[in-house]
């Protein structure tokens, strides 16, 4: 059945986080919602899925809740569920951008000005002298990313700071920057921090991927956009679509992300259909001969399954 997944954010301060985390659960249990809420004294992000209806009643009061009336919600449609349960958990932070173990947080008051989708599909259309940096994980820039964004080596975004920190940008610190993520609540903080370490012209993508695919259609971005939900991605560009990933394993051009089945491994590779078949729906000889050789180890039942494991969802 139709679904619809609502994804938000928004940084305010909130008082006591467990009043809204209580007055959340008991709203989403009402409406039959699924997903995942974090919120904390910087803010709240979530990331919902449920009937049109109670989508649209969830927003409506969570809009109406003292403090939240500026939330912008992005929306995209699925087959149906594409969250297992609901969650809604009080976290220190709504993101974690890894700087506060050096001192303090970056300060989100901070942040960097907007640029407009349009804009950045002006700059693109122009060709004009700008640097575009992917604020995720590099997991999710395998499926998808904008045209020459500049993609980080890490295994997690709190892990791009000490990159920078280390001169990986220095000399596009005079440049023309936007940053991008797919909500936009990574790039808040991620700008902020850009700003603090003297990048002077730096803008960040307002509403992320997510409105930018809404109001422009998408083009120059190139694959699909990574979700934390079971979709696992979904299309951004529907004016000239492409497929940038590849089979881990020969290589053809597939947007198809599995975990390796072995649940000691449980890699996240881009995998065609042949060679899940082939390859047992694993990493590797190691791990197929391992599940092979003790059952107990297969992880999943069903072939397509993803794992989402997000330090922050938008
Ligand atoms: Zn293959
Ligand atoms: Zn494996």
């Amino acid at each position: 059945m139709k679904k619809t997944v609502l994804l938000y954010y928004l940084y305010t301060k909130i008082e006591e986080p467990e009043i809204l985390r209580d007055h959340q659960r008991a709203l989403c249990k009402r409406l039959g919602l699924k997903g995942r809420i974090l919120i904390s004294e910087e803010g709240i992000n979530g990331t919902l899925s449920g009937s049109k209806e109670a989508t649209d009643e969830y927003m409506k009061e969570t809009n109406e809740y003292p403090g939240l009336e500026s939330i912008e919600w992005k929306i995209s449609a699925s087959d149906g569920d594409v969250f297992p349960k609901l969650r809604v958990v009080v976290r220190d932070e709504v993101v974690t951008l890894g700087v506060k173990k050096s001192g303090k947080d970056v300060n989100i008051d901070n942040t960097a000005e907007y640029i407009e989708p349009e804009e950045l599909l002006n700059l693109y259309e122009n060709d004009e002298d700008f640097i575009i940096i992917d604020a995720r994980n590099e997991y999710e820039a395998r499926i998808g990313k904008f045209k020459n964004a500049k993609i980080f080596d890490v295994k997690a975004f709190r892990e791009i700071p000490e990159l920078i920190r280390n001169g990986e940008l220095d000399d596009v610190k005079d440049k023309q920057v936007v940053t991008y993520c797919t909500g936009g609540i990574r790039c808040e903080k991620f700008s902020a921090f850009l700003k603090e370490e003297g990048f002077k012209n730096v803008r960040q993508l307002h509403g992320g991927i997510h409105r930018y695919s809404d109001l422009t259609g998408g083009k120059h971005f190139e694959g699909e956009m990574y979700v934390f939900d079971g979709r696992v991605h979904i299309p951004v560009n529907n004016v000239d679509p492409s497929v940038i990933s590849e089979c881990y394993h020969c290589k053809e051009k597939v947007a198809r992300f599995i975990n390796c089945h072995n649940s000691k491994c449980n890699k996240q590779i881009i995998c065609c259909e042949s060679c899940s078949e082939k390859h047992d729906n694993t990493c590797s000889e190691a791990c197929q001969s391992a599940i092979q050789e003790h059952p107990e180890l297969r992880a999943y039942k069903n072939v397509e399954h993803v794992q989402a494991n997000a330090c922050s969802i938008a």
